[in-house]
């Protein structure tokens, strides 16, 4: 008997390591990049029905209303090309519940475009081999391979051809996302403007950052940690500089911007150090952090996108 629904989730990305090369002609960036899941997470339930539609539930500080509820959402694409590949007719109705900041540089869309694709694959009864699915989430976003693939991985192409990397231990992150979102294309054009054509080669990979998480070296993963598109979005909100100098204030060891932003990461020694970061992050003075939203404490590497329950 097939499933009546079928609830899946997936992890917000950080990148531990952004590099990012010139703009090519077909106007992506080539990326250089270190991913790593965390335990901020979307749910997707899909269940049959008539006509296609989208529901969004979640913490109201996650700018919830910039996440469209038509067949502009990424998931209604995701679910609707594993349809089209499997040769399954008919609808679904999704429901998502955010955890991830909508436009944070945390790819909650991509996260969610691979929930629903590991989640309608298990309500259609698929079984679709994994090459195909990391080929069709290719297909919809250059992060919903690796949303797949979870764990610690580098991150080449447009960022979506994803190879798993080894690392010891478990990492402890502060993430304090914004009260609004940032547009990774501004973002980008900002880097264009910044680079003004010149100067910039292919991005690469450190050994220094991949020593650093082979050996769990954090003093050493705090130096190595970089983000090439940081200065274009401290640009576009000066006030981040603000909330990154908070958290290293608060004794973070380390703090990067998150992805295009404009969520801010701040690295810590365990669990409790940053849960002690966090609080401080989010009983500071609020004049001097306006732009402040959730601070939430996530562990890093999680899994990726999987099938939590079916009905
Ligand atoms: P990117 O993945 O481009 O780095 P991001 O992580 O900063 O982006 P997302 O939360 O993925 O941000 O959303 C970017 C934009 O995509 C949103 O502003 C929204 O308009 C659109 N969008 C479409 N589907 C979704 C979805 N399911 N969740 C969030 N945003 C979505």
């Amino acid at each position: 008997m097939s499933p009546s629904w079928v609830r899946a989730s997936a992890p917000a990305k950080i990148n531990l390591h952004l590099g990012v090369g010139p703009v090519r002609p077909d106007g992506f960036h080539p990326l250089a990049t270190v991913y790593q899941a965390i335990g901020l997470l979307d749910v997707v339930t899909v269940s049959p029905a008539s006509a296609w539609s989208v529901t969004v539930a979640g913490d109201d500080r996650l700018a919830l209303s910039d996440v469209p509820t038509d067949d502009s959402n990424i998931v209604v694409r995701a679910a609707q090309s594993l349809a089209e590949h499997a040769g399954v007719e008919g609808a679904v109705s999704i429901q998502i519940e955010k955890g991830i900041p909508v436009a944070g540089g945390m790819a909650g869309g991509s996260a969610d475009a691979a929930a629903t694709l590991v989640a309608c694959d298990a309500l259609w009864q698929l079984a679709t081999p994994r090459e195909e699915l990391l080929e069709l989430a290719a297909g919809l976003g250059s992060d919903v391979p690796f949303a797949l693939v979870g764990g610690t991985a580098i991150g080449t192409g447009r960022g979506e051809v994803v190879v798993p990397a080894m690392v010891r231990g478990e990492y402890w992150w502060v993430v304090a996302s914004s009260s609004e979102g940032l547009s990774t294309p501004e973002v980008y054009g900002e880097f264009d403007v910044l680079a003004d054509g010149g100067g910039l080669g292919d991005p690469d990979i450190p050994d220094e950052l991949m020593a650093a998480l082979r050996a769990h070296d954090l003093e050493k993963l705090v130096l190595a940690l970089h983000n090439d598109l940081e200065p274009a979005a401290l640009r576009l909100r000066p006030s981040l500089s603000d909330v990154l100098a908070a958290g290293v204030e608060e004794s973070a060891l380390g703090a990067l911007l998150s992805g295009s932003g404009p969520s801010c990461l701040f690295l810590c020694s365990g669990r409790e150090h940053a849960e002690q970061v966090a609080y401080g992050l989010r009983t500071a003075d609020p004049l001097s952090l306006h732009s402040l939203g959730r601070v939430a404490v996530a562990r890093g590497p999680v899994g990726g996108a999987r099938v939590d329950r079916v009905g």
